[in-house]
């Protein structure tokens, strides 16, 4: 892991930085790259503009490790309201939750209580409701509530990591289940003897799953698979590997975070995939930026510019 990673995924856990940084103007207008606004709405206008270009959009209120039982009931009204609020809008909208952000430090029964509550919503409006993956000291909590979850909930979807060595046997364990997975490489800091350290790794380890996920055996059982990578090399070869062996567009989608290679989104698109767009908003905005800038230090550059710029 690079120096630079490093020092900005430290950063990112920093509640004195965190403090500082949200009112400084010039970091306010870098965020603003990756992130149309603070508020629902301003994620709905985004998503209506996307809709021009044929691409659908998964919205995420940021937000993670809440310590308080009654923030975990206020995240999940929220989204149960703005479940209701895109089915007025219309729009392909789907929603994606990270599990610390509805209680699951307090216990996993208060999280899957708001989790269940937030994918029979989706359920009820024909939508999928993703679970974000976090850092490796939730990997089994997340997978064992998802796996409840599941059960009863078919349309419940979870993020997975290629830079977990321990994510092969977990997608095996989920494909019998007939689980949606998003596929990531991963975004926070992780010792080497729990996540690939090299680069080329994540990236191998990464096509090898994507290849299971669209396997025959895969989509029989009913697995979904969701690509959530900027990373064109990879994408080409996962498009490459579905035409060869004859899997269906349907069967699988891509998803992109907003404000990253969005050509590539388009290309996607008008290459008649399915493609989200990932718009997150709200205002606990610190952490979940600083991963972007650690997934792309020359990203630094251009928070440089804009404190230069005034
Ligand atoms: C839809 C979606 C959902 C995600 N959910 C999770 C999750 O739940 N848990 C989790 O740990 N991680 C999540 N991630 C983040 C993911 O783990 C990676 O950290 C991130 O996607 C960067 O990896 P990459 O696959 O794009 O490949 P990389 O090899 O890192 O990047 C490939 C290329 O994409 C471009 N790029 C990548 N990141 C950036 C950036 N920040 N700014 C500008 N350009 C960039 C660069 O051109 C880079 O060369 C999610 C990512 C996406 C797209």
């Amino acid at each position: 892991m690079s120096l630079m990673r490093s020092v900005l995924l430290a950063g990112s856990r920093s509640v004195w930085l965190r403090e500082k940084a949200v009112k400084l103007r010039f970091v306010r207008r870098a965020v603003s790259r990756f992130m149309p606004g603070e508020t629902l709405d301003d994620a709905l206008n985004a998503a209506r503009a996307l809709r021009e270009k044929r691409l659908g959009t998964v919205l995420s209120c940021l937000g993670e490790n809440i310590s308080d039982a009654s923030e975990a009931e206020s995240v999940a009204r929220h989204y149960l309201d703005g479940m209701e609020t895109v089915k007025r809008s219309g729009l392909d909208a789907e929603f994606s939750v990270k599990l610390t952000q509805l209680g699951l430090d307090l216990g996993a029964e208060l999280a899957l209580g708001h989790v269940d509550r937030l994918a029979a919503r989706a359920g009820d409006h024909g939508r999928r409701l993703w679970i974000d993956i976090e850092d490796s000291r939730y990997t089994r909590a997340t997978i064992d509530l998802y796996r409840r979850l599941r059960m009863t909930r078919a349309n419940a979807g979870l993020c997975l990591q290629s830079y977990l060595r321990r994510t092969s046997a977990d997608l095996e364990s989920l494909i019998p289940l007939g689980a949606a997975i998003r596929l990531v490489k991963g975004a926070y800091k992780e010792p080497p003897d729990v996540a690939f350290p090299r680069k080329i790794d994540v990236d191998e380890s990464y096509l090898s799953l994507s290849k299971r996920l669209l396997s025959a055996e895969a989509r029989g059982r009913g697995a979904y698979a969701a690509f959530g990578t900027h990373d064109r090399d990879l994408i080409r070869r996962i498009e490459a590997h579905a035409a060869q062996t004859g899997v269906p567009k349907s069967a699988f989608e891509f998803e992109l975070l907003y404000g990253i290679q969005p050509t590539e989104q388009i290309r996607l698109a008008e290459s008649d995939n399915r493609v989200r767009v990932l718009i997150s908003y709200g205002s606990f905005w610190f952490p979940w930026y600083m991963r972007r800038l650690a997934e792309r230090p020359a990203n630094v550059l251009f928070v440089a510019r804009n404190m230069i710029g005034g």
